[in-house]
């Protein structure tokens, strides 16, 4: 196994200051489109997947992990946000951290695209979410070595920004992560891999380690 920095995700666990960790799958079973353009990768069951093995590896951590949406059918982003931002007032909004699960697209899944990659979005402007964002990019370098890492600099930061819905109405750090392309051949065959998906849960995991350890 590649060395990591989960050791520092333990000791942050270990010394109680570990915040609860809210994992959001995209989308449900009922939303339309959403595949590669073959119809083997759907999103929503990449997405839960992924999201319920980050969970599990963050859990067996010693951390207080989530998922924010466990239904199979897609629950509106207003009770997405709800949800999160109920735990925000209870618990404080920098005790809580959130991470939405994606896989991205090209097109509209009619037919393959050449585009690759794998980004992250945080809303516009300055906020912990750019750091949690940096510590996800740090270990998507380390865990995707050959892969595509798309970046916006411009604002002194890796990662790109966008103010979708989730992200804009959440009150605690909030990163969308768009995990390569479906509808590229290339990232699609490496998204449906043992391998693939296996790295994805890793840099998530690792990405989260290292935010809390640098916010300890
Ligand atoms: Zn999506």
């Amino acid at each position: 196994m590649k060395p990591n920095n989960w050791n520092n995700c333990e000791s942050a666990a270990a010394i109680g200051r570990s915040p609860k960790i809210l994992i959001d799958n995209g989308h449900g079973i009922d939303t339309p489109g959403k595949r590669s353009p073959d119809g083997v990768l759907r999103e929503y069951a990449w997405n839960r997947h992924i999201a319920g093995r980050v969970v599990s590896a963050l859990t067996d951590l010693g951390h207080d992990a989530a998922l924010l949406v466990p239904e199979q059918e897609d629950i509106p982003l207003p009770e997405r946000c709800r949800r999160v931002n109920e735990l925000c007032r209870l618990l404080g909004r920098d005790n809580v951290i959130l991470i939405t699960i994606h896989a991205n697209a090209a097109g509209r899944g009619d037919r393959w695209y050449d585009a690759t990659g794998w980004c992250a979005y945080t809303t516009r402007g300055d906020s912990r979410a750019d750091a949690l964002a940096s510590c996800l990019y740090d270990a998507a370098k380390f865990h995707l070595p050959g892969q595509r890492i798309r970046t916006d600099y411009t604002d002194g930061d890796p990662d790109l920004e966008a103010d979708f819905y989730i992200i804009r109405r959440t009150l605690c750090p909030s990163v969308l992560v768009e995990n390569m392309l479906m509808d590229s051949h290339r990232d699609c065959d490496f998204l449906l891999s043992a391998n693939g998906q296996q790295a994805i849960v890793n840099l998530h995991v690792d990405g989260i380690c290292r935010y809390l350890a640098s916010a300890v």
